[in-house]
């Protein structure tokens, strides 16, 4: 009788240290769970919206269908990352498409399909394959790719990356050269979470990281001018760029062509190439731009995604580093 007595006595005291010990350092009543963890021990935790319970219309092949998020981001999933990467590089890109289609989703419609929330047209919204068509470029390997993309959306049922509350423009890109870029450098509005941070990735783990592109002083005058017609490209073509701006992160922030004042991502996006982050060689009938990267630059980098996840970074960790401030949460709204 004593022996259990004094078992029971142990036995109290060990848990009571247990839960002194072991209590979850955060407090109070958050509306979200930084990580889908429970906010505190004696409340339930905070759940999401489950991917599966909401619906979106997606344009793809011409036609509208309305699926459920789940359905749509694995979609994604197979056309905008590699499926060979690393499971919290899937992870991360799986919750950046779901907080990049909800805040486009709280904008409104978008003119260009107003009877649909997303379509598969990069320039648009994001790149879109359903099963089958994914399966063709997969071969063998289709049927494995499958289950480990559909677990990338699963694991983060509902988790949604969010600054002050709300979520963010989760943009990304496949690879910068060492840091990305703000976006106030690229696009109009400068946003806080949108800052230029390191990134990982260089040409050991990117598949053409480095790429050349020339163009004879015509094509070039022809493609520039198709947009700028006020543009003044005659005569030597080693006078068509002028006062070449660089940022910190490497990108050409602006520049004069002709007399036309760009920025260095609408000039990548007039002649083809992969990325703002280029250095020119021209001489009197042709320009050379040698080109690091590929994409606007901005938000995450893919690749700098799957360098971090093989360096044990979560996914979480990945995208609280590319998106400075915000943090991942299991999202109610
Ligand atoms: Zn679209």
């Amino acid at each position: 009788m004593k022996n259990a007595l004094r078992i029971s006595m142990v036995l109290i005291a060990v848990l009571f240290l247990f839960a002194w010990g072991f209590a979850p350092a955060r407090q109070g009543g958050d509306t979200v769970s930084p990580h889908g963890a429970a906010s505190n021990g004696s409340q339930r935790p905070d759940a999401a919206v489950p991917d599966s319970t909401r619906t979106l219309r997606v344009l793809h092949g011409g036609s509208v269908e309305e699926m459920p998020m789940d359905e749509y981001l694995l979609g994604v999933l197979r056309a905008e990352m590699p499926a060979s990467f690393e499971p919290e590089a899937l992870k991360a890109q799986a919750i950046a498409a779901r907080t990049y289609t909800l805040y486009k989703m709280a904008q409104g419609p978008i003119a260009r399909h107003p009877d649909a929330d997303a379509c598969d047209d990069i320039t648009c919204c994001k790149a879109y394959e359903t099963a089958a068509e994914a399966a063709v470029g997969w071969g063998p390997g289709a049927r494995r790719y499958e289950q480990k993309l559909a677990r990338a959306v699963a694991e983060t049922d509902g988790e949604v990356i969010v600054y002050d509350g709300t979520p963010v423009l989760a943009v990304f890109f496949s690879s910068a050269a060492g840091h990305t870029q703000g976006a106030g450098e690229v696009w109009q509005t400068d946003l806080p979470y949108l800052q230029s941070v390191e990134s990982p990735e260089d040409d050991s783990l990117v598949p053409n990281y480095y790429s050349v592109v020339t163009f004879t002083a015509q094509e070039f005058r022809d493609r520039f001018c198709a947009v700028y017609p006020a543009a003044k490209l005659s005569g030597d073509a080693s006078g068509f760029l002028t006062d070449v701006e660089r940022n910190d992160a490497g990108f050409v922030s602006t520049l004069r062509v002709g007399g036309v004042s760009v920025r260095g991502n609408e000039l990548r996006t007039i002649l083809g190439l992969r990325s703002p982050s280029f250095t020119v060689e021209a001489d009197s009938g042709s320009l050379t731009f040698h080109v690091t990267g590929y994409g606007h630059g901005v938000g995450m980098s893919q690749y700098g995604a799957n360098a971090m996840a093989k360096e044990g970074c979560s996914c979480e960790e990945i995208l609280e580093h590319y998106f400075t401030g915000a943090q991942v949460v299991q999202w109610q709204g």
